[in-house]
């Protein structure tokens, strides 16, 4: 096993564990790799005065450059411009509503989202929009919504619509983009898309989203930040939010500069060759698996398009000798633990995700697999916790923090 020689000695002077993100980018982990043009660029910047209002000019002709757009604005974080796209729909330039809020009164305040997009991504989406004062309104049911539903849920009171592009939604039988733009541009309602994990920086605006909004910390990896973008007075109504719901939801300068670097080397970034390292990172981890009793491995793309290929363990408990979520867990314990992506683990899968290892933590990931897996063929008994016994000391664990 080749070892890396990043130092890394933050995490040991507070005690922290080592651990190895095969999840994804994942808040609780610390979101990605930031990428160094960004750690330079805040650096540079925290000990030097800026006058604000031109910094978050020239971040928005940088968004403007990679989106096609006509204006951008950078925010606290992708939740953070939810809320402020959806109260700028709400307000427009009015100052005075803009202080006002969440009181809403005189205002159109009824915002629109499918049923199946109202999901969590670590908070549900339907408190970022209603954060503003303004009220949900689901369309359709969570597994069949039609345009006649969207047509049907808007009147004089509508806002917006918000359109979720995530793997966490509900994958069929929604509503796609372009019709669902149609449909409210037709009624003159603007389109909100949020595509925070979303490699594509164009293809929405094109599609038909008024604004769109992305994560500056997850593939792009800056520093935590929002990003917001479309035309330039829609942008100008979410960047006047600062004066109200938005001071809370401020971002630095560092993280304003922080997150132009990180979009500045995306232009740049070798793309092919970072598939290619994820891609070696998936044909180590098949090598130690192939062959072995009760992992079945299979190489799963992307399940919104991003150009990311993830690798899915199914594991048949009665020949592996335990099940795919004590496998999971533990991993996750240790002195090296690997964090592996366990949204659907209740199905006897994982996967673990390429994108963002360090070089060489590839083969510590292989090496605890196999070793995992070893003690595991060993085992008298097969290794099997109760599912339900798992979620609820996942649930009892977050309330017992800060123990
Ligand atoms: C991660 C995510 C968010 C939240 O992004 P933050 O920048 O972490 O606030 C919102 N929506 C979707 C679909 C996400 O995946």
């Amino acid at each position: 096993m080749t070892k890396h020689n990043r130092p890394d000695n933050i995490r040991r002077q507070l005690g922290l564990r080592p651990v190895i993100n095969v999840s994804g980018t994942m808040t609780s982990l610390g979101a990605s790799i930031v990428v160094p043009q960004a750690v330079e660029a805040v650096s540079a910047i925290l000990g030097e005065f800026v006058e604000m209002g031109d910094l978050h000019r020239r971040a928005s002709a940088v968004i403007a450059q990679l989106t096609g757009a006509e204006a951008g604005f950078i925010t606290a974080s992708c939740s953070a411009a939810i809320s402020l796209a959806v109260a700028a729909c709400m307000t427009g330039p009015n100052l005075w509503a803009i202080e006002r809020l969440p009181d809403t009164s005189g205002l159109k305040d009824e915002v629109l989202i499918q049923s199946g997009h109202m999901i969590s991504y670590g908070a549900p989406v339907e408190q970022a929009i209603r954060l503003t004062g303004a009220k949900v309104v689901p369309v359709g049911q969570a597994t069949s919504a039609s345009a006649y539903h969207l047509a049907g849920a808007i009147t004089d009171r509508t806002a917006a619509a918000v359109f979720v592009v995530s793997h966490h939604v509900v994958d069929y039988a929604q509503i796609p983009l372009a019709i669902f733009a149609e449909v409210a541009h037709a009624r003159g309602v603007p389109v909100i898309v949020d595509a925070a994990s979303e490699y594509d920086l164009t293809g929405f605006l094109a599609a038909g989203a008024d604004l769109v909004l992305y994560s500056g910390h997850k593939f792009l990896g800056g520093p935590t930040s929002g990003i917001v973008a479309g035309p330039k007075e829609r942008v100008r109504n979410v960047y006047l939010q600062n004066r109200g719901i938005g001071r809370g939801m401020k971002v630095g300068k560092e993280g304003i500069v922080g997150a132009l670097a990180a979009l500045q080397a995306w232009k740049v970034r070798d793309h092919d060759a970072i598939r290619a390292r994820e891609r070696r990172a998936l044909d180590c981890w098949i090598e130690t698996l192939e062959g072995r009793a009760g992992v079945n491995v299979s190489i799963e793309p992307d399940p919104t398009n991003n150009p990311l290929d993830r690798l899915k363990l199914t594991i048949d408990p009665a020949q592996a000798r335990i099940t795919a979520w004590d496998l999971a867990d533990r991993l996750a314990a240790g002195d090296r633990p690997v964090i592996v992506r366990d949204h659907e683990v209740e199905h006897g899968y994982f996967l673990l995700d390429p994108c963002n290892l360090h070089p060489d933590e590839e083969f510590v990931v292989a090496a605890r697999l196999g070793e995992e897996l070893d003690i595991a063929r060993k085992s008298n008994e097969i290794i099997a916790t109760p599912f339900n016994e798992r979620v609820l000391t996942s649930e009892a664990a977050i309330l017992n923090w800060p123990d």
